[in-house]
């Protein structure tokens, strides 16, 4: 009965309920409606996981550990604070980052030379490997924050022969895998662990720097498998079951999202990877479209239709994140609806800037998560519907990629606003989504293009509509 108090069961207790915490808030994270709930359930796993470590004998001075905590919990506080929801994606890419960082420092440590013992070779392959990929994830994830904060260009950057310069840097890396553990050149550790970090750095940015911005939360999803099995590998360094648990957890779930997302776009991760995909568009999406009439509507005009339709289908996309429409959205379906429309949101799996970005702004505004349709479900019927409301979408409505063989996105499953009997497209200019290339469906015989920012359109819609009552 004693044993089960001692600290080591103690800790082991902690560190199942913690894997166990983990894994429930990971199932409740694959619906909306308890996605909220898994975040805290997760975050209660990691604190537990936390706090059992810190009852390890072997901890031999709680000073430093109780400064890191503080600074850490402080940053982490005022970022939360401070991001807006469009700059989710560069946080969690530097989130990323850290993560690798964490698993790169934790081998180069127990690899250091002031260990007088060297460690066994099992264990070197785990040093090696935690090095190696953290260094990877950490600085390929600085290169995708820097794209995505636009700090760096978007465009992919490529250099003749940069394909055949990674091989040659990742056979030097799986030398030095084999070398580290044989023990040769057992003298020169420090030297072994530059070489390996500088590999690894250098790697983790030419892999990513000829990725175009548009497929960066692609990127930072691998990144994010990545840091996971970066994790993993340091939790056998340390034979830390938990961070075993939870590295491979991220590690699995990383590489999950990164094929559900590929398959969204109808690409396959090799040529997200290595295509260079918008080298020849700016991804940026500054760039104005080709020809063909556009049909501008005013809001009053706007209202008769909207007051008409009997069935809507409306289409968010990343112009309403940046507007922060979805309350005006909300409050806009609410109306139509009292006026005996039948109204439903189409949801692409891409639209935005990361995973589930509309279903996070939609439940924010509390839009009943039952009226959320995904493009199989509601292409079938769009020919039916009186009124399809495209809110700063873009790439995601794209008809090109149904019909045009030449498009960079033919192929990518769309939702088909131009099937309906008349489409509203809201954005402010004739500017191109995030991949930089040309839309017909704003020349579309039924389209109607309504300039403005998102929420002040949709805003002057729902004020037309409460005018007339
Ligand atoms: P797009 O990037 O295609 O288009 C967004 C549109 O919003 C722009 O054309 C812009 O036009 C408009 N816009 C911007 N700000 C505002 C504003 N304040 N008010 C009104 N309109 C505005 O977005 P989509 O959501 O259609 O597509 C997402 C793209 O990102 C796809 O190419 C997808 O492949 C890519 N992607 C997304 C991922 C994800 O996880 N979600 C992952 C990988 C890639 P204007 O400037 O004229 O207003």
């Amino acid at each position: 009965m004693s044993d089960f108090f001692n600290v080591e069961a103690l800790t082991g207790l902690g560190y199942i309920l913690a894997s166990v915490l983990f894994i429930f808030g990971l199932k409740q994270l694959s619906s909306p409606n308890s996605a909220i709930r898994g975040n805290l359930t997760s975050a209660c796993g990691m604190l537990l996981a936390v706090l059992v470590t810190l009852l390890d004998t072997g901890i031999l001075d709680y000073r430093w550990i109780g400064l890191g905590l503080a600074l850490g919990a402080l940053i982490g506080l005022v970022i939360a604070l401070r991001v807006q929801m469009t700059g989710m994606p560069q946080l969690v890419a530097l989130f990323n980052g850290f993560g690798g960082v964490a698993s790169l420092l934790l081998g180069a440590v127990e690899f250091a030379p002031m260990q007088v013992q060297g460690p066994d070779g099992a264990v070197v392959v785990a040093i090696a490997l935690a090095v190696l990929i953290g260094g990877i994830t950490f600085s390929g994830s600085l290169i995708a924050f820097g794209k995505l904060a636009e700090i760096l260009p978007g465009r992919p950057l490529l250099f003749p022969g940069q394909q055949a310069f990674n091989v040659l840097l990742l056979l030097a890396a799986l030398g030095l895998l084999i070398v580290m553990p044989l023990g040769l050149w057992e003298g020169q550790r420090v030297e072994l662990l530059i070489g390996l970090v500088g590999i690894a750095l250098l790697l983790g940015i030419l892999a990513v720097i000829p990725i175009g911005g548009a497929d960066m939360p692609v990127v930072i999803s691998l990144l994010n498998s990545y840091s996971g099995l970066a994790a993993c590998a340091a939790g056998f360094v340390i034979l830390n079951k938990v961070l075993i648990v939870a590295g491979a957890l991220v590690g699995a779930a990383g590489l999950i999202l990164t094929g559900i997302m590929c398959k969204a776009m109808n690409r396959s991760l090799a040529n997200v990877l290595f295509s260079g995909f918008g080298a020849g568009a700016d991804s940026g999406g500054a760039g104005a479209t080709s020809g063909g009439e556009v049909k501008a509507l005013s809001i009053e005009d706007a209202w008769y239709l909207l007051e008409a339709a009997r069935s809507v289908v409306v289409i968010p996309g990343y112009g309403m994140a940046v507007a922060q429409a979805q309350h005006a959205v909300r409050e806009l379906g609410e109306l139509l609806e009292a006026n005996g429309a039948e109204v439903r949101y189409g949801i692409h799996p891409v639209a935005g800037r990361m995973p589930g970005h509309m279903n996070v702004l939609l439940a924010e505004a509390n839009v009943d998560y039952d009226r959320l349709a995904e493009p199989q479900d509601i292409n079938p019927i769009m020919e039916t519907v009186d009124l399809c409301i495209v809110i700063g979408a873009n790439d995601v409505v794209n008809p090109d990629a149904r019909s045009n063989e030449s498009s960079p996105i033919y192929g990518m499953p769309v939702l088909e606003a131009d099937r309906a009997r008349t489409v509203f497209v809201l954005k402010r200019s004739m500017a191109s989504g995030f991949s930089g290339i040309d839309n017909p469906l704003f020349y579309a015989e039924n389209t109607r293009m309504i300039f403005g920012d998102a929420k002040d359109v949709v805003s002057a819609l729902v004020a037309e509509f409460k005018g007339s009552e």
